[in-house]
């Protein structure tokens, strides 16, 4: 695609559209930050930045943009760790966080409407003044919605409650030709044709912009608690999880986590974590409306791990505890980032009862390619996060090993029948590894 590189008679249209000239941004006045969302490599200024405010402005520009060919790149808070917000053309970048109203809590439909700047941690601060409750959790509470709508955010409670896709109930929607569409609705249910909102939800901007967002909410849980539970190794602790998911009591998360992750993350808050003494731990969470509720569930889960070899369980029932184990897992990312010159990372999600196969796998790559590589994740959803680390390599041996290391990750993958991305999504990162696995099956 051959696109238009902005003259001074775009940038003169554009200002005449948005009025403001506060909110828009050219030339040597862009913030660096415009060009690299959290993780990936590739860095790419805009020509034009517009932090927009309403879908009258944004589909007004969309048609000046669709008119004049000119790229345009959604972006939210940037939190994507597959470059999916970088302007890769240049072009406009809209950044849409200033489009950040809470428009309407709906109790009895049990809806939340919402602008598309509005981040993930005011939306459960807000609902739950209601005693409603908004599931979706990813790690990155600073995201927007709109940012999570389009990636098909996943997150910490999938187990229990699905994926961001599952709370979307409608869309508001600008289209590449400056259109304004509307998607679903309030309602519960609809068999009106193709699904075209669930298609707008984990497109990443690719088929139109994400203007305003109908979610659906459920009762608020009461009771939350969490268990800690170590292990003598990794191997034992993942092959846990099927054992558990067949044991029908299901836990909102199940997450894994190892030992030097767990120290990481330590240096990184300057806080200790209740145990760091075991090599490997599942980390579980249950909810329900009472104690009575979700005792049955974490007790039977309890036996069965110490059944399966686990060291000991230890029960977070009090909110200090809660909060230690809680905010580490919150910095995992950040934590190996820190520990490390520049990292790359695979997202890649198993049937789960696959993790297991996956993550030895991993500890044999360390040895075959001498790299650093560390991992955690959904363990009870199967989609892990392993991030190969760069440390003292030289730019040459860190690029070929890295992709060394992606080839082999991918392939496993594939051989195990999963998929590229769980939850992150595509963006330029992961590009290559899904025109791979959409190859016909012989070839
Ligand atoms: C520490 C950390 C932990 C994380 N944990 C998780 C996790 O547990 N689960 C998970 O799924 N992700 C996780 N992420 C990744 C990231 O937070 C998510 O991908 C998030 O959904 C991105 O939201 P954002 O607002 O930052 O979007 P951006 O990064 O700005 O954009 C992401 C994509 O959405 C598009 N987009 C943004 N807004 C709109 C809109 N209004 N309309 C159309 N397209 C739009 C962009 O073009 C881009 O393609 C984590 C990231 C970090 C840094």
């Amino acid at each position: 695609m051959n696109y238009k590189k902005l003259d001074k008679n775009d940038i003169e249209a554009i200002l005449s559209i948005v009025k403001d000239k506060e909110r828009v941004y050219y030339g040597e006045n862009i913030n660096e930050d415009y060009s690299h969302d959290e993780l990936s490599a590739v860095k790419v200024m805009p020509e034009i930045v517009i932090q927009v405010l309403s879908a009258e402005e944004v589909s007004e520009i969309m048609k000046y943009a669709y008119e004049n060919s000119i790229p345009v790149t959604p972006r939210g808070a940037g939190t994507g760790l597959v470059g999916s917000a970088v302007p890769l053309y240049g072009g406009i970048l809209l950044d849409l966080t200033k489009m950040n109203k809470i428009l309407e809590v709906d109790k009895e439909n049990l809806t939340l409407t919402v602008e598309p700047g509005v981040l993930l941690m005011d939306i459960g601060k807000y609902v739950e003044k209601f005693n409603l409750f908004y599931p979706p959790d990813p790690g990155e509470k600073t995201a927007t919605i709109g940012g999570n709508i389009s990636t098909n955010a996943g997150g910490m409670r999938a187990v229990k409650y699905g994926v961001t896709r599952d709370y979307v109930r409608g869309l508001e929607v600008v289209l590449p030709t400056g259109e304004l569409i509307e998607l679903g609705g309030k309602i519960v249910k609809n068999s009106s044709g193709y699904p075209l909102k669930d298609l707008m939800v984990g497109s990443e901007g690719t088929l139109g912009i994400v203007t305003k967002a109908v979610l659906k909410l459920l009762p608020l849980p009461k009771k939350v608690m969490s268990l800690l539970v170590p292990f003598p190794n990794l191997d034992m602790a993942i092959s846990t999880v099927p054992e558990i998911i067949k044991s029908k009591s299901i836990p909102t998360a199940i997450e894994f986590m190892q030992r030097e992750v767990i120290v990481a993350a330590e240096k990184f808050l300057g806080k200790r974590f209740p145990d760091n003494s075991s090599d490997a731990y599942l980390l579980l969470k249950f909810d329900g409306s009472s104690i009575e509720d979700i005792e049955k569930d974490y007790e039977d889960v309890a036996k069965l791990c110490l059944h399966k070899g686990a060291l000991d369980v230890y029960i977070s029932n009090i909110k200090q505890r809660e909060e230690a184990i809680w905010s580490a897992r919150g910095v995992f990312l950040e934590a190996i980032k820190a520990d490390t010159s520049e990292m790359d990372e695979v997202d890649v999600v198993v049937p789960r009862n696959k993790v297991a196969d996956f993550i030895k796998y991993i500890h044999d790559l360390e040895e075959k390619h001498n790299i650093r590589l560390r991992s955690f994740g959904h363990a009870g959803d199967g989609n892990l996060h392993v991030y190969i680390l760069k440390d003292s390599l030289d730019e040459e041996a860190w690029k070929e090993k890295l992709e060394a290391v992606m080839e082999d990750m991918y392939e496993k993958q594939r051989e195990l029948r999963g998929q590229v991305s769980g939850e992150h999504g595509i963006g330029i990162a992961k590009k290559p590894y899904l025109e791979q696995a959409f190859r016909p099956c012989d070839t």
